[in-house]
């Protein structure tokens, strides 16, 4: 159950141009319905801050961290340096460490303290056409603050976009369209088995509440993370067109594959595992976007 006053988030990323029209704010929410195999932002899934560690940092003789640890869940060594299994998050040893390579992800933020945040840009937003955008993670799962939040925001005059997977329930959403102006929705992979696999839930409830987005008439951006071999087969393709066709939607945006992410693990306490696919190329996408304009969907440019 999420908070009314409060919720945990991992940046505040100002100056995108790809979350939405315009330049943007993003808000990024920790804690996420799904857990895929590709995540892009491993350090969004657990709900609350986290430790991570970057090694590359450590000072060579250092042993600050390990004197204030309570749990004895660090050693005095650069490699395997934690016992993730003993570490509670309590972050007393990222306080301590003079090199940021012990640091803690996350921070609960309240009401007004976002506010003041994402309002800083409002110039360029009404130059550009741009706003504020919650994402994650899964932002939905902060409803309860979000549906305090948005309001306040609206009334500072912005434009609001969230980015959901669609994997809380409709129950959480639904409270919070009358003050969004658009809704970046994400399907991943169409088979349910798979699905389930690669996400850890399958996609039922995920396309039922897509299904109820586009009935209430909002706007609905529809993205696909591409994931070369996961999800870019003909089968995947052209089911997901079908789909997309049955609702009425004939534009798709697909996100580029960035493979960054795996660099991050060495740092987390989490068993995700790296899956080892190259970013591909520029003609890649283009192919794919006219295989998918075959099947009756445009890509949005
Ligand atoms: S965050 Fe983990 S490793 Fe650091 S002091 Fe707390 S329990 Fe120890
Ligand atoms: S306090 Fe920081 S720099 Fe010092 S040993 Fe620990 S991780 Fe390394």
């Amino acid at each position: 159950m999420s908070r009314r006053d409060r919720a945990v988030i991992f940046d505040v990323q100002r100056f995108s141009v790809h979350d939405g029209p315009g330049i943007r704010t993003v808000v990024f929410f920790k804690g996420c319905a799904l857990d895929c195999a590709w995540c892009h932002n491993p350090e969004a899934v657990r709900p609350t801050p986290e430790l991570t560690y970057w090694r590359d940092r450590c000072i060579s003789g250092c042993r600050e961290c390990v004197e204030v640890c309570p749990e004895t869940a660090l050693f005095d060594r650069i490699e395997a340096r934690i016992a993730w299994s003993r570490c509670t998050h309590c972050g007393l040893c990222a306080q301590t460490c003079p090199a940021d390579a012990l640091v803690m992800v996350g921070r609960e933020v309240g009401q007004r303290e976002l506010l003041d945040e994402v309002v800083k840009d409002r110039e360029f937003f009404a130059t550009s056409g741009g706003g504020v955008t919650f994402s994650g993670g899964e932002p939905v799962l902060h409803s309860a603050f979000l549906g305090d939040f948005l309001p306040l925001a609206r009334a500072e005059g912005l434009h609001l976009a969230i980015e959901t997977c669609g994997g809380a329930p409709w129950e959480l959403l639904e409270p919070l369209l009358p003050s969004l102006d658009l809704v970046l929705y994400d399907l991943k992979v169409m088979d349910t088995a798979l699905h389930q696999r690669l996400t850890g839930k399958d996609n039922v409830q995920i396309h039922e509440v897509l299904r109820r987005l586009l009935a209430r008439g909002i706007p609905v951006e529809v993205r696909m993370p591409v994931v070369p071999g996961h999800n870019t087969d003909d089968g995947n393709i052209r089911a997901t067109a079908a789909f997309l066709t049955g609702l009425g939607v004939d534009r798709l945006s697909l996100l580029p594959y960035n493979h960054l992410w795996e660099a991050k693990l060495r740092a987390l306490d989490t068993t995700r595992r790296p899956l080892g696919i190259r970013a591909p190329e520029p003609d890649f996408y283009r192919e794919l976007e006219s295989r998918f304009e075959a099947s009756g969907i445009q890509p949005y440019r």
